[in-house]
C-alpha cells in the first residue's frame, strides 16, 4: 500500500503545494502531542529560569563514574568548562549501560550495504567488538590523549572505531570518506595523528574505489603517523608496509576481549572535526566529553521524541560530518536507539532506495538534509509513492535553510501531513541542535527553525548597534554558554577568539549566520552573514530569494548571490536548476522574475539567471555561494578542497563566459 499521498503527483501536487505555501503554521497533530515526551511549553520557562539546573538534570540521565562538583566553570570566558570534577566514559554510556540493563539483544544498527547486504548489530555485539578493538589499539601503542585518524566509509567499523577511541580516551579525527587522500593528509598532519584507521576500498555506486593505496600515496612522509589499520571491506588489493600497516580483523582476533571503559575527566577531548568549509578554510573543532554527551543525548531524545523501545531511527547523513557524529553515533547510542545505517548514496541502485529502506525497516524517524529533499523532489513523487511510508512519525532536516516548497513536499509526500517536521539549526561548533521545534509543542512555519531548544539562548542583534532585534533582521548570536559547544579550535585558540568572540565580546558567541525574528518571535536563519545581498538599500537574504525562485513550479533548486551594480549597489544573480529535464527559455525567466516580484517585491527580481544542471556544493551537500561569486565575477576560484564535483564549476564558468560574450 502506498502512503496517503500516493495519488498525488505531477500537476495536482504542484497545485496542492502552491495552496499550502499560503498556510502559515502547522500545529502538532493532537494525537502526537498527547503522547510526546515533551508537550508542556512550561519546559521553556523552567529551563530559562535556571539553565544550569536544567542542564544538570540532563547530565544526570548519563552514567557518571564520579559526579561533578561544579556544573559550569566560567572563570575564564569564553573557555568554559562543564561538569568539572566529574568522570565518565562515552562508550560506557553508549554500550555497557544498555547491556548491563538487559538490553544487549536490542539492535543498535540495521546496516545495509550498497548491494543489498544486511547486517544487524546488537548492543552486546557492538560492545564486544569495541572492547577488542580498543585493546588492539592499546597493543599498537595508542594511549589516552593520542589522536587517531579515521578515514572510513559508512560501514559498521567506523562506529566501532569511534567508540573504541572514546573508550580509551584517544580523541578521534574523522575525515569524511568522500574527501580526497590529500585532505586526509592535511588533517592528519595538523592533528599529529599517531594512528590512522582506513579501509582497502569503498563502495561507490556499484564500483569499488581503492582507498588504502591512495592514502599511501600521500601519507608516506608523515613523521607522527606510526601505524595504519586497514579494514578489509571490499577485498581490494592493497600494499601493506612492513612494521607500520596491520589488518583490522587480524589485530581484533588477537586482542583480549575485556577492556573496561576508562573513567575520563568531563573535559577530556572526545574528538576533533573539521567544518564543512562552506565559507572559509575548514576549522578544527574540538569537542570534549561530559557536556557534549549531555547536549547530544538530550536533544536527540526530545527533538525527535525518541521512544527507544519502539522507534526505528534513521539519520541519513554521513558519519564524517558532525551530524553523523552527534546523531548517528553518540546521541542515538547513548539513548539506546535502534538505527538504520545505509552505506550508499540516495540514488543507487535506484532513486527510490531511501523509501525502500524506510518500508523495509519500518523507520519511524527520518533526519536528512534539505539538499537531499530537493533532489528527491526533482526525481518526482512517484519514487516515494511506490512504498509504504506509514511507519514514519517525525521528520527532521539539518544543514541549510529549507525552502518552504521543499518543506511542504516533505510534509505532504513523505509525511502524509501526519508527521511534525523539525527543522534543526546548529553547527559543527555547537555540537548539538540549538534552534528547533519540539515536535509535541511547537507550531511550525515552513522555513523557520522556530525557537532555541530549552536551555539555549539565542538572539538576533542589530548589525550596527549590536542591540537585540525584537522584529527584523540581524546577526545570530548565542548569549550564554551551552554544554555541547566547542571548547576551542584545535591548536588555534587565537583563531577561536577572533572568529567567534571578537565582535561582541567574550560572552556572546557570534554564529556567522544572519537571521530574522518575525512578529511571533520565530527565528528564521537565512544564510551566512556574507551572503546577505543589499539591493538599493533593501537587505535581502539569499535564502529568501532562493525560496521565492524555488516556488516557481519548474524550479528544483536555486542559489543566489549579489554582484556589484552601478545603479542599485548590488544586483541579484541567480543560478537555477530546473525540474527533471526541463529546458529554460525567456518565458521561464520572466515567470521566475514574476514569482519573485510576487512573493518579495520587484526590487528582488534577479537581474541575471544562469541555468545550471547542478550547483557547486560541499561534500556535505551545501551550496558554496562564495564560489558562485567567484564564477559570476570571473575570478580565480578560492579554496576548492571541500568541493564535491569540480566539473560543476567548470561548466558554470563556461556558461558565464558564453553569456558575457552574448552581452558584449
Ligand atoms: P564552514 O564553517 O567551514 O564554512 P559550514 O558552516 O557549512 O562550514 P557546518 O558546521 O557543517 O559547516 O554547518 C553549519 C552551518 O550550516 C550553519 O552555520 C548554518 O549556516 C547552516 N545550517 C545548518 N542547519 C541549518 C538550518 N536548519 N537552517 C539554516 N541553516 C542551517
Ligand atoms: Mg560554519
Amino acid at each position: 500500500m502506498a502512503s496517503g499521498s500516493g495519488e498525488v503527483s505531477g500537476e495536482a501536487l504542484d497545485h496542492e503545494l502552491a495552496e499550502l505555501l499560503d498556510v502559515e503554521t502547522f500545529d502538532p497533530p493532537a494525537e502526537f502531542r498527547e503522547r510526546a515526551l515533551l508537550n508542556d511549553p512550561a519546559v521553556y520557562e523552567q529551563a530559562a529560569r535556571d539553565p544550569q539546573a536544567w542542564w544538570a538534570k540532563q547530565a544526570k540521565e548519563l552514567h557518571w563514574f564520579k559526579e561533578w562538583t561544579e556544573v559550569l566553570n566560567d572563570d575564564d570566558p569564553p573557555f568554559y568548562k562543564w561538569f568539572t570534577g566529574g568522570t565518565l566514559n562515552v562508550s560506557y554510556n553508549c554500550l555497557d549501560r544498555h547491556v548491563l540493563a538487559g538490553r544487549g539483544d536490542r539492535v543498535a544498527f540495521h546496516w545495509r550495504g550498497e548491494e543489498g547486504q544486511e547486517r544487524d548489530i546488537t548492543y552486546a555485539e557492538l560492545l564486544a567488538e569495541v572492547q577488542r578493538f580498543a585493546n588492539a589499539l592499546k597493543d599498537l601503542g595508542v594511549g589516552r590523549g593520542d589522536v587517531v585518524g579515521i578515514y572510513l566509509p559508512m560501514i559498521p567499523e567506523v562506529v566501532i572505531s569511534m567508540l573504541a577511541c572514546a573508550r580509551i580516551g584517544a580523541p578521534h579525527n574523522v575525515v569524511f570518506g568522500g574527501f580526497s587522500a590529500e585532505a586526509v593528509r592535511e588533517r592528519m598532519e595538523f592533528s599529529e595523528a599517531k594512528l590512522l584507521i582506513t579501509t582497502d576500498g569503498a563502495a561507490r555506486k556499484g564500483k569499488t574505489a581503492p582507498i588504502k593505496d591512495r592514502v599511501d600515496d600521500v601519507t608516506g612522509d608523515l613523521a607522527t603517523l606510526e601505524k595504519i589499520v586497514v579494514v578489509r571491506s571490499k577485498g581490494t588489493p592493497c600494499q601493506m608496509k612492513e612494521g607500520r600497516d596491520v589488518f583490522y580483523d587480524e589485530i581484533v582476533a588477537a586482542a583480549h576481549p575485556d577492556c573496561p571503559a576508562e573513567p575520563l575527566d568531563s573535559e577530556h577531548p572526545l574528538y576533533i572535526l573539521y567544518t564543512s568549509g562552506s565559507t572559509a578554510k575548514p576549522k578544527g573543532i574540538l569537542h570534549t566529553t561530559g557536556g557534549y554527551l549531555t547536549g547530544v543525548a538530550a536533544t536527540h531524545r526530545y527533538v525527535f521524541d525518541l521512544k527507544p523501545d519502539s522507534d526505528v531511527y534513521w539519520c541519513a547523513a554521513d558519519v564524517g560530518w558532525v551530524t553523523g557524529h552527534s546523531y548517528i553515533v553518540y546521541g542515538p547510542l547513548c539513548n539506546g536507539a535502534t538505527s538504520v545505517m545505509w552505506e550508499g548514496a540516495p540514488d543507487y541502485p535506484h532513486k527510490g532506495i531511501w523509501w525502500e529502506l524506510i518500508e523495509r525497516y519500518g523507520v519511524t524517524i527520518l533526519y536528512c538534509a534539505p539538499t537531499a529533499i530537493r533532489a528527491c523532489m526533482k526525481w518526482g513523487a512517484d519514487w516515494p509513492n511506490k512504498h509504504d511510508l506509514s511507519s514514519l512519525r517525525v521528520l527532521g532536516t539539518v544543514g541549510e535553510p529549507i525552502n518552504p516548497k521543499a518543506w511542504l513536499w516533505y510534509h505532504k509526500v513523505i509525511g502524509s501531513e501526519r508527521c511534525p517536521i523539525v527543522d534543526t539549526w546548529w553547527q559543527t561548533e555547537t555540537g548539538a541542535i540549538m534552534i528547533t521545534p519540539l515536535p509535541g509543542i511547537t507550531a511550525t512555519k515552513p522555513g523557520s527553525a522556530t525557537h532555541p531548544f530549552p536551555g539555549v539562548f539565542a538572539e538576533v542583534l542589530d548589525e550596527s548597534t549590536g542591540e537585540p532585534v525584537t522584529e527584523g533582521q540581524g546577526l545570530l548570536v548565542l548569549t550564554r554558554p551551552c554544554p555541547s559547544m566547542l571548547r576551542t579550535l584545535y591548536k588555534e585558540p587565537e583563531r577561536f577568539l577572533q572568529t567567534y568572540f571578537s565582535r561582541f565580546g567574550k560572552d556572546t558567541y557570534l554564529v556567522g549566520d544572519a537571521a530574522r525574528r518575525d512578529s511571533d518571535g520565530y527565528l528564521w536563519v537565512i544564510g551566512r552573514i556574507d551572503d546577505v545581498v543589499n539591493v538599493s538599500g533593501h537587505r535581502l537574504s539569499t535564502a529568501e530569494v532562493e525560496s521565492a525562485i524555488v516556488a516557481h513550479p519548474d524550479v528544483a533548486e536555486a542559489a543566489v548571490i549579489g554582484e556589484h551594480d552601478e545603479d542599485s549597489g548590488q544586483a541579484i544573480v541567480a543560478f537555477v536548476t530546473l525540474q527533471g529535464d526541463l529546458v529554460g527559455d525567456d518565458q521561464t525567466i520572466e515567470g521566475i522574475r514574476a514569482t519573485v516580484a510576487d512573493r518579495i517585491g520587484k526590487f528582488a527580481r534577479p537581474k541575471r539567471i544562469i541555468w545550471s544542471d547542478d550547483l557547486p556544493k560541499t561534500r556535505s551537500g551545501k551550496i558554496m555561494r562564495r564560489l558562485l561569486r567567484d564564477i559570476a565575477e570571473g575570478r580565480a576560484l578560492g579554496d576548492v578542497t571541500t568541493l564535491r564535483d569540480p566539473a560543476v564549476t567548470a561548466q558554470l564558468e563556461e556558461r558565464v563566459k558564453e553569456l558575457q560574450a552574448q552581452e558584449d
